[in-house]
């Protein structure tokens, strides 16, 4: 059983783009309209020779109903069986009441989190990054999923705590 990598994070911030990234190739739907991956997806993937789970989520948000709650759970299960949980948030906006909720959720989960700060595609939202020390999970990793900026040290981060 390979071990299990769970993105999560509220829709649009770049989740899916980022299970693309680390693949290295278009898998995950990436799609403009927020919240378009409905379920849990799994996938694998490789990195410096190993081979772990990936499992992309659809968006979290705390005052979800219908069909949103059914994809919050989905997380929430995502995050159940992570070895490790990358919670992804768009740089670019700052932390929302979502985001907090995400880490009040992770807090509970008691998973180990990667906080990857998303869509800092060039140096000008460096500081936006570092911004979200503020969400107390520690060191964000600046990351540009589109791009591809910063997602080797991503990697290997994960592979460390694997
Ligand atoms: P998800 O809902 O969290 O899975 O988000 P998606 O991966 O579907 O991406 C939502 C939108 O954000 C799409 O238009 C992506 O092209 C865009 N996006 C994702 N990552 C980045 C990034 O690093 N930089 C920029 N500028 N846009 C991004
Ligand atoms: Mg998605």
């Amino acid at each position: 059983v390979l071990p299990v990598v769970a993105i999560v994070g509220r829709p649009n911030v770049g989740k899916s783009t980022l299970v693309n990234r680390i693949l290295r190739r278009r898998e995950a739907v990436v799609e403009d309209v927020p919240g378009v991956t409905r379920d849990r997806v799994a996938y694998e993937a490789e990195w410096s020779g190993r081979r772990f789970t990936i499992i992309d989520t659809g968006g979290w948000s705390i005052d979800a109903t219908g069909i949103h709650l059914r994809v919050a759970e989905q997380a929430e299960i995502a995050v159940e069986m992570a070895d490790v949980v990358l919670f992804v948030v768009d740089a670019k906006v700052g932390a929302t009441d979502d985001d907090e909720a995400v880490v009040r959720m992770l807090r509970r989960a008691g998973k180990p989190v990667i906080l990857c700060a998303n869509k800092v595609d060039d140096d000008r939202f460096e500081a936006d990054a570092m911004a979200l020390w503020n969400l107390g999970l520690g060191e964000p990793f600046a990351i540009s999923a589109l791009h591809g900026r910063g997602s080797g040290d991503l990697l290997d981060k994960i592979l460390e705590l694997l």
